[in-house]
């Protein structure tokens, strides 16, 4: 049967009723929207860090996975989506793999980029690659140094992508602009007149 302890300390009996994190810049809505976006139960992360201990990110920045998933837990939306951090998840799925709760924080933090995405905060970088896809199909794409290098090897000059295939290209864009990436990338890009 449940005890009711007695602390003889109101304040902190009040606060240990509390079960929810509470404070101004909480936002309850962001979990929610993480869970839903991401489809993994983010709330149910119990902060053991197994995701962090496998990230290759983590030894190289100051990434921490475990944060933003106690961001997330926490509904700290503008710390979380503000945070330059959120991009250098390489979306290796290593942690989805060992999280001992089966949750997915590679689709958390990509629910995060997404959410991100729609108040305009999105690394430059990311948006010139978003160009570069939409004109050529490749994040990065060949250049002569590349091709002499693979010419060299006996491989074609060109891989066999859309470099070499580029009928392929109006299937792309039309993907890209179904998602209005490229022309939110350009809009954002013209407005810091880069
Ligand atoms: S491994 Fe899973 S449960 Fe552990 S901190 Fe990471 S997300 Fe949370
Ligand atoms: S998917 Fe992202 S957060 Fe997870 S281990 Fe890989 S780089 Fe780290």
């Amino acid at each position: 049967m449940a005890r009711v302890k007695d602390y003889g300390n109101a304040e902190l009996e009040e606060k240990l009723r509390d079960t929810y994190f509470y404070t101004t810049d909480s936002n309850p809505q962001f979990l929610e929207d993480v869970k839903k976006i991401s489809r993994t139960a983010a709330n149910m992360c119990y902060q053991c860090g197994t995701c962090t201990g496998s990230c290759p990110s983590a030894p190289r920045s100051s990434y921490r996975i475990r944060l933003f998933m106690r961001k997330g837990v926490l509904g700290l939306e503008q710390e979380a989506l503000n945070d330059p951090d959120l991009w250098l998840c390489t979306t290796c799925y290593s942690c989805t793999d060992r999280c001992p709760r089966d949750l997915a924080p590679t689709d958390v933090i990509m629910a995060m980029r997404n959410l991100a995405f729609k108040y305009d905060i999105v690394p430059r970088n990311f948006l010139k690659t978003v160009q570069l896809i939409y004109t050529t199909g490749h994040g990065v794409p060949n250049n002569d140094v590349n091709r002499a290098a693979r010419v060299k090897l006996g491989l074609p000059a060109d891989p066999p992508t859309t470099h070499s295939y580029p009928e392929f290209m109006p299937a792309i864009q039309k993907i890209i602009d179904h998602y209005k990436m490229k022309e939110n990338a350009d809009r954002i890009l013209a407005e810091e007149g880069q």
